[in-house]
């Protein structure tokens, strides 16, 4: 005869379920924020930021073909020969 097994044992069985079920996920969580595979740095600062090219930072200088002098490509040359 099969009798139903007593609440004991019933909590007995239950708290052992519910340690091994909380210690695989402790130890799941764990392996999941503990060590992370691979990147060294993950959230590092950007390889190479470019600094912001505006119109006023670099002027490309040419230089005037009837003077020899370095002016802004954009510019005219004062002695009128560049353009
Ligand atoms: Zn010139």
């Amino acid at each position: 005869m099969f009798g139903i097994p007593s609440i004991g044992k019933l909590l007995v069985l239950g708290l052992v379920v519910a340690g091994v079920y909380l210690f695989f996920k402790a130890v799941k969580r764990r392996e999941n924020s503990g060590s992370v595979p691979g990147n060294g740095n993950s959230k590092g600062s950007p390889p190479q930021s470019q600094p912001n090219q505006s119109d006023g930072g670099s002027l490309e200088m040419v230089q005037c073909p009837a003077c020899k002098a370095y002016i802004p490509a954009k510019s005219k040359c004062s002695c009128g020969g560049n353009g």
